[in-house]
């Protein structure tokens, strides 16, 4: 598949939703040059959105991270996380009791504060755990590995409660050739450990493209799904994604797909993306 430069191609849509780790940042930073394309798109008046699995931090928190890293201007209503899917869920589910959880104080701090109580896995006495309602996966951090894993486990086979994974991605880059186990990584080996099949939000699921869509709608007005277009460096989670849901998908090789090997990762998942571009600065 042929490279297009990312600009024109981007400037023929109404709307685009980008990634954010791989496509405007990488593990050293802002990826240089993308101001510019943001500024070069909201000049043209395409809407942006970022849609992001990352559930560590709210929404307020993403953009000051931006802004620390050197890319101003995001508004809230511009970025989408799993980490709020994950939110309006255990707000509209869970109803009463404590939410157990295996991450940050920080992350639980901004998903789990719906009025009821949260609980680190860690100070759970497992011989009093009558009020614990749901269990979620918040993220990668904040836990010792293997007492709270265990912990974890334990924990769910005396009690049959809901269980959230609030980012669905198994790995992250943390350098340029290294990966580490991501939230979505644990919860999968829970789940095959114990053959249950938890919930998860987060791309590939659509829900943060319907949300996303119909935000969309109520700012700017009629919108189709052909005045969108999903950026993203990952073929599992942002084209797949993208395609499921069916607006028009770029690949991106700035991050997770390396241009010497995205034909064959192409081929061989069978997720074919309408574009490729090298980034979104090229
Ligand atoms: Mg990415």
């Amino acid at each position: 598949m042929e490279l297009q430069p990312f600009l024109p191609l981007a400037q023929k849509f109404r709307a685009v939703f980008l990634d954010s780790y791989g496509v405007l940042k990488n593990y050293k930073g802002l990826i240089d040059g993308v101001q510019d394309t943001i500024a070069s798109l909201r000049e043209k008046g395409v809407a942006i959105r970022i849609l992001t699995n990352d559930a560590s931090r709210s929404q307020e928190q993403q953009i000051e991270s931006f802004a620390r890293l050197g890319l101003d201007g995001f508004e809230t209503h511009e970025v989408i996380t799993s980490g709020m899917m994950a939110k309006h869920f255990l707000q509209s589910k869970i109803t009463e009791g404590k939410i157990a959880y295996l991450g940050t104080e920080n992350s639980a701090h901004y998903i789990l504060q719906s009025g009821l109580q949260h609980i680190a896995v860690r100070d759970i006495d497992l011989d009093n755990i009558a009020d614990v309602s749901a269990f979620v996966f918040l993220d990668d951090e904040g836990f010792d590995w293997n007492i709270d894993i265990n912990k974890t486990i334990n924990l769910l086979r005396r009690k049959n409660i809901p269980v959230i994974v609030a980012n669905s991605d198994k790995l992250y880059p943390v350098s340029k050739n290294d990966v580490a186990v991501a939230a979505g990584g644990i919860a999968r080996l829970v789940e095959s450990m114990m053959n249950r099949k938890f919930i998860h939000f987060g791309k590939p699921d659509t829900q943060m493209f319907t949300y996303a869509y119909n935000r969309l709608k109520q700012r700017i007005g009629p919108i189709t799904k052909k005045d969108i277009l999903m950026v993203g460096d990952n073929l599992n989670t942002d084209i797949l994604g993208g395609n499921k849901f069916g607006v028009k998908t770029t690949l991106v090789l700035s991050g997770n797909t390396r241009e010497d090997n995205a034909e064959n990762q192409i081929n061989s998942s069978g997720i074919i993306p309408d574009f490729i571009s090298r980034s979104i600065i090229a």
